[in-house]
């Protein structure tokens, strides 16, 4: 069976076709620069890579050049081949504590979440309109990034703000990375061989949040009412005094939003170190010995050590911390750099083990909590989930 998984932005349209249940990937590709004459769109599979630049006007026209490409790339005899479509979204609010069936009253929810999450659910949206109209037959399925954190109970994600703040405005934590979340603590469970398990998974890379999940329920997360919260992130600045907002308003003579534009893009490693987003340029750095890229780091280590400890107590233990995403599962300079602070917990880092790719139990025999490399997919948990709600 063919799905298809799919998020959608403002102007782009990333996709992968896989093949269910052996979760096998069989094409990725993305139509970038949507709404322009000279649009992108690239397809891969079989180890080779098609690129084509093109008028795609709208996300209706982007869906249909993908289904062509497939068609005329002999990856599909026929669009029907495609049994089911699953769609990130990125807030889901109180309204969803799980992925959904689309039909007209959900489409209408996603939009209307729209008004928490304005960059993100709107754009959701208008490709979930898009397959819907192009693939009316095939069932649709939305997977929201908030749905796994909402087994969070009220003293983790309520805010310290009055409380008709939360049941006026929906103003609390709910967390996102949810998918990714979900697998890698899933298959930390598998490894470790039983769900009665107290996990922390580190999911790192431009933007990065920790959750902790206890027996297979996520009990806290660093991330809150935005991907704004935690600790800081390639660009995010991640949790500040908030106080800071109104105070740096008026020193910068600018608006409030423009403040949140430069917690959101301009701060984290790019704003400490003044070099880069990308931890590959800061290891670079400091080991031609530039200290501010190596205090982007150390700030990073720091608060994400300050999150693990937390959690390390509110679960009332730890069997395992897993790094996943782009940085936590290549980066072993950082990987290094946290599990050294974590020495008094008892973590103690296998240096070989953590210089290699891919799956791997990072940690020593002797290490009291165990220390995982767990690449994410997340397009493989959109494809089970609707799988899920298929039967
Ligand atoms: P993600 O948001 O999960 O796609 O992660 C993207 C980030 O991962 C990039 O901005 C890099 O900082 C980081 N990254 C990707 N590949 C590597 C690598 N081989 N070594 C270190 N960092 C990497």
């Amino acid at each position: 069976m063919k799905i298809m998984a799919v998020n959608a932005g403002s102007s782009s349209i990333k996709f992968q076709l896989l093949d269910m249940p052996s979760e096998k990937q069989i094409t990725t590709g993305i139509v970038e620069r949507i709404g322009s004459d000279n649009a992108s769109f690239t397809i891969k599979f079989d180890g080779q890579k098609y690129q084509k630049t093109t008028s795609i006007l709208n996300h209706g026209v982007g869906v249909s050049i993908i289904l062509e490409a497939l068609i005329e790339h002999g990856v599909l005899s026929s669009i029907n081949e495609i049994e089911g479509v699953g769609h990130r979204v990125v807030q889901g609010g109180e309204v969803f504590k799980s992925s959904v069936v689309i039909n007209d009253q959900v489409l209408q929810q996603i939009i209307d979440l729209g008004d928490m999450a304005p960059l993100h659910n709107p754009a959701n949206a208008t490709g979930i309109k898009a397959f819907r109209e192009i693939l009316p037959n095939v069932i649709q399925v939305a997977v929201f990034d908030t749905t796994f954190h909402q087994t969070m109970k009220e003293d983790a994600f309520l805010y310290g703000t009055p409380y008709e703040w939360y049941t006026k405005y929906g103003i609390r934590k709910y967390g996102f990375h949810g998918t990714s979340h979900q697998f890698v603590s899933e298959r930390a469970n598998e490894l470790l061989g039983s769900n009665d398990t107290k996990l922390i998974v580190c999911h790192i890379g431009n933007g990065a949040s920790l959750s902790a999940v206890k027996n297979g329920q996520c009990v806290d997360t660093s991330m809150g009412f935005t991907p704004l919260e935690g600790f800081p992130m390639g660009t995010r600045s991640g949790s500040i005094d908030p106080a800071i907002t109104s105070y740096m308003e008026k020193k910068l003579n600018v608006s409030s939003d423009r403040i949140t534009d430069i917690l959101n893009k301009e701060s984290g490693y790019l704003g400490i170190s003044g070099i880069s987003n990308d931890s590959r340029d800061l290891e670079n750095a400091i080991l031609e010995g530039n200290e501010r890229a190596r205090l982007a780091l150390d700030v990073q280590a720091k608060q994400i050590v300050d999150y693990i400890g937390s959690y390390y107590v509110y679960m009332g233990g730890l069997d395992a911390i897993c790094f996943t995403a782009g940085i936590g599962e290549n980066s072993a300079i950082l990987r290094k750099m946290i599990a050294d602070r974590l020495g008094v917990l008892g973590v103690e880092l296998d240096e070989r083990m953590n210089q290699l790719r891919g799956e791997n139990l990072i940690s020593t025999a002797n290490s009291k909590v165990k220390v995982y490399v767990i690449p994410t997919d997340e397009e493989v948990m959109i494809a089970r989930e609707v799988m899920s709600l298929q039967k």
